[in-house]
């Protein structure tokens, strides 16, 4: 346990994390390389909290920009998280890993509705706990949802999980000559706009001082090693 720099994490996972190389969807055999990642912290006593996307089943914005209403497309997107959260409850199950999928829109066959202190306590129990459906407002992002959640639960950091392995001065697929940083500041990553998490997530890091370590999901045992101090992408402090 000693070894780690954080005792108690928010994760944020986006839905295109569980979809693996078909883009859409859930890869059951990439959710359980997941969990199984997130399993060997839990085991060390790590407090881990999840705050998962919809992105591979369906976005708000992407609705309402072909006619839907934006409220009632973005009520879609939260309901997606909530077949990713069950697909990820199942594949901790099954590696033996205690977990409580907590639901901001209530759904009480499937999830727990979101109470606060219910979600500390799971988590000083040693369960991971997997937060559904966003805030359960339309017009937010589940990033949003990850800073307050990170907020509310009094995390040590917010991981956010990509598919680069950190935050770049320009899109790392597009420019060969992208430099990626291993620090940089919340104001920086605002003013330059690097769009690592929207702004109001990370403002609102910033505004309660929740230091933010952007990673890549993508190779084995990251997390563990960002926990630890690891230089595995980039942390984004006040600094
Ligand atoms: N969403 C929402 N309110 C929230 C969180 C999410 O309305 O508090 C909706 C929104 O439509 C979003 C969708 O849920 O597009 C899926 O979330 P997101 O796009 O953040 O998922 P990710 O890109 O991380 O997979």
């Amino acid at each position: 346990m000693s070894q780690y720099k954080y005792k108690r994490v928010l994760l944020k996972l986006s839905g295109e994390a569980l979809a693996g190389d078909q883009g859409f969807g859930i890869d059951p055999k990439v959710v359980r390389e997941i969990t199984e990642q997130i399993g060997e912290i839990a085991k060390d006593d790590i407090e881990i909290a999840i705050v998962i996307g919809g992105g591979n089943f369906f976005r708000g914005l992407a609705g309402s920009s072909e006619g839907m209403d934006r409220a009632q497309a973005d009520y879609i997107g939260m309901l997606a998280t909530v077949m990713n959260a069950l697909a990820l409850q199942d594949a901790f199950e099954q590696s033996g890993i205690y977990s409580r999928v907590q639901s901001a829109i209530n759904m009480q066959e499937v999830a727990e509705p979101y109470i606060r202190r219910r979600a500390d306590r799971h988590l000083q129990k040693g369960r991971v706990v997997i937060l559904a459906a966003g805030t359960g407002n339309p017009y937010m992002t589940t990033d949003t949802t990850a800073a307050l959640r990170a907020c509310e639960l009094e995390v040590d950091c917010l991981m956010k999980a990509t598919k680069v392995d950190g935050v770049y001065d320009k899109d790392p697929k597009k420019f060969d000559d992208a430099q990626r940083f291993d620090h940089i500041s919340y104001l920086e990553v605002i003013n330059r706009q690097l769009h690592v998490m929207d702004t109001t997530a990370t403002s609102l890091c910033m505004d309660n001082n929740i230091p933010m370590i952007v990673f890549n999901l993508g190779v084995k045992g990251n997390i563990k090693r960002a926990l630890q101090g690891e230089d595995v992408g980039t942390v984004i402090t006040a600094e």
